[in-house]
């Protein structure tokens, strides 16, 4: 008899140990989001925007939306990707969501967020455990149901009179250990990277991708809605990391549904930096369950030609011919 054999029978006979082991199991896959949360063999992100605000190349939403769904299409080919676009909120909702694995809100925010007066509808879909990944103005809501959507939804959103919007140069360092962080790299990034957002109480839930110290020169401003308030300045003060991308988990009332939040892609131009870019994809990626990459989801650095011939198709001329678009000119370090 070998000296492990006693021990293998006591595992086998041991029901309290296999009923531990079968709890586990269950914990394991209960908190595990599938990939197709539906279940019926196709991935389907629903992307509800506008078409752009800002001028050429500024707040792009649809010709970005279209961007994340080629990128996501390429790279996961066995989970047979479906795009669908509203602009801004599907006339027949109930089809248009019907077999949604994730949504995306890239979108103007604020007193015109699309889910605004649709919140009641939107819950039921979160609740069959649907992805959510908010973009840019796409995470400010206004306070009210909305806002409480976006918490249970997304676990952070734009406060006004709490969170800031300033550009400025975010240098990101390190990142936690997370897979939506799956092979991102410290970049830094000149964006409108807006900071102190509203979060889940204690943060339960949220996992900070992106962090930095906002400089002081974020808050020249005066108080406003977007531009200060005594908290954030205290904390900018303090030297506080700001966290401008995270992830959600939903408890089991939302079926453990998933969240992603980037406040940055003020400019489509910083498509060309590879860790931002990667960083959207692996967000929205995860909140529709499917598995990152450990060098997460690898993309080809598009060219400055191909955004703005991709802001001109979807986002229109925008003035774009009358004079150089700023963000042309930017220049976003590696
Ligand atoms: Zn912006």
């Amino acid at each position: 008899m070998s000296i492990s054999e006693p021990t293998l029978s006591v595992h086998r006979t041991n029901p309290v140990r296999s009923f531990l082991a079968l709890g586990i199991l269950f914990l394991v896959s209960a908190f595990t989001a599938k990939a197709d949360v539906n279940g019926d063999g196709k991935t389907v992100i629903c992307f509800v925007g506008h078409q752009t605000s800002h001028g050429f190349m500024k707040h792009e939403y649809s010709a970005g939306n279209h961007l994340i769904e080629e990128w996501l299409k390429a790279k996961y080919p066995d989970a047979k990707i479906e795009g669908r676009h509203a602009i801004p909120w599907p006339d027949n909702e109930e089809e248009f969501f019907k077999d949604a694995d994730g949504v995306v809100f890239f979108c103007t925010g604020g007193g015109r967020h699309p889910v605004n007066g649709h919140v009641q509808e939107f819950d039921r879909i979160m609740r069959k455990g649907v992805g959510l990944a908010c973009l840019h103005y796409g995470v400010e809501v206004p306070i009210g149901p909305s806002a409480k959507g976006m918490l249970a939804w997304m676990g952070g959103y734009f406060e006004t009179n709490w969170s800031v919007n300033p550009h400025w140069v975010a240098e990101f360092k390190t990142f936690q250990d997370h897979p939506v962080a799956n092979g991102v790299k410290p970049f830094e990034s000149d964006d409108e990277w807006y900071f102190h957002m509203r979060f889940q109480e204690g943060m339960k839930g949220v996992t900070p991708v992106l962090s930095a110290v906002a400089p002081k020169e974020t808050m020249k401003r005066k108080d406003g809605p977007h531009s200060g308030n005594p908290t954030v300045r205290k904390a900018v003060e303090a030297g506080e990391p700001q966290h401008v991308a995270w992830t959600y988990q939903r408890g089991e009332d939302y079926r453990n549904g998933r969240g992603f939040g980037f406040t940055g892609l003020h400019y489509h131009a910083n498509w060309q930096e590879d860790s931002f870019r990667k960083t959207v994809l692996n967000g929205v990626a995860w909140t529709l369950g499917l598995e990152i990459p450990k060098g997460g989801i690898e993309t080809e650095k598009p060219t400055m030609e191909f955004l703005e011939a991709n802001a001109l198709k979807y986002g229109g001329d925008q003035g774009s011919k009358k004079k150089k678009p700023a963000a042309a000119q930017k220049k976003t370090k590696p």
